[in-house]
C-alpha cells in the first residue's frame, strides 16, 4: 500500500477536538506531520437507524436482535433482515454480529420474507440461514478474500506469509474462545486462492 502513496490513520489523529470533524489541516498538509493527500476516504463503519424501535423492549445495542428466522422474539410481529439485522453466523453460533453484505442482504431477507408469511397464516418453504459470510475484492492488485466472522474473533494466527509484506500473500486464521470463526486471504492475483479455498472449505465443514 505505501508503494501507492496510500497510509493509513487513526481517526483520532485527524479529528479537530474543538468541532468533531476531520480537522482542514489534515487535507490541505497545513498541520504538523501531515502531507498534502489527493484523497482521503474516511471510513468509519455504518451506524444502524434504529433510534425509532427503542422503548419497545426490543434489542438495539447493534442493529435490531433477531433468531434464525429474522424474527424478532422481543416483539412480534417484528422482522429484520440486511445490514441492520443482528443474528448469529453459521461460523460463531456464541457470537451475534450485522453482516454488511449484498449476499446475506439477500439471504436474510429472502429467509425473513419466508418467516413473514408463516406469521401471517401462509405457507412458505422455510428458508434456512446456515449461511457463511464470504468477501472477494480487489485493491491495488492484491485480492483479499474473506470467509466467516472475523469480527467475532479474539485470537489470530498467521498460516502463511508476513503482514508486514502483504505483496507477498498472507493467509491468516481468526478464532473465537480456540474456535476456527474466520479465515482471509490477502495476496496478488490468483495466489494463495487454491490454499484459501482449502481452509475456507474447512470452516465450511466445521460450521456445517
Ligand atoms: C461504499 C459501500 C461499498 C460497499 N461495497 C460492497 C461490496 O463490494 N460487496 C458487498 O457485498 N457489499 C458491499 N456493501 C454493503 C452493501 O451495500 C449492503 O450490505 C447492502 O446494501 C445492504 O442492503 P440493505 O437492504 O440491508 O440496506 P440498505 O441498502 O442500506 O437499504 C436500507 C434502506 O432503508 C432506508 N431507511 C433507513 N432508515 C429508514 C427508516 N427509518 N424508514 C424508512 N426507510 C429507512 C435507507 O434510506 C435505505 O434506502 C457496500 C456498502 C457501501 C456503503
Amino acid at each position: 500500500m505505501r508503494a501507492y502513496g496510500v497510509s493509513f490513520r487513526d481517526v483520532e489523529s485527524l479529528v479537530d477536538s474543538c468541532s468533531d470533524r476531520v480537522a482542514p489541516a489534515a487535507m490541505t498538509g497545513s498541520g504538523s506531520g501531515v502531507r498534502e493527500r489527493a484523497l482521503m476516504l474516511e471510513a468509519i463503519g455504518s451506524v444502524p437507524n434504529v433510534e425509532w424501535l427503542s422503548g419497545n423492549g426490543i434489542d438495539v445495542s447493534d442493529g435490531v436482535l433477531v433468531d434464525g428466522d429474522l424474527r424478532c422474539r422481543a416483539y412480534e410481529g417484528v422482522f429484520a433482515a440486511g445490514d441492520v439485522a443482528r443474528y448469529s453466523c453459521a461460523c460463531a453460533k456464541r457470537a451475534t454480529s450485522r453482516a454488511e453484505l449484498w449476499g446475506s442482504a439477500v439471504t436474510s431477507g429472502d429467509a425473513a420474507g419466508s418467516s413473514v408469511v408463516d406469521f401471517l397464516g401462509g405457507r412458505a418453504r422455510r428458508k434456512s440461514l446456515s449461511h457463511i459470510h464470504l468477501a472477494t475484492t480487489e485493491v491495488f492488485g492484491l485480492r483479499v478474500q474473506t470467509m466467516g466472522n472475523v469480527a467475532s474473533s479474539d485470537t489470530s494466527e498467521v498460516a502463511v506469509g508476513d503482514v508486514d509484506d502483504l505483496e507477498s500473500g498472507v493467509l491468516m486464521r481468526f478464532y473465537a474462545s480456540c474456535e476456527l470463526v474466520g479465515v482471509v486471504c490477502v495476496a496478488p492475483g490468483g495466489e494463495l486462492t487454491q490454499r484459501f479455498q482449502k481452509e475456507a472449505a474447512a470452516l465450511q465443514q466445521k460450521c456445517r
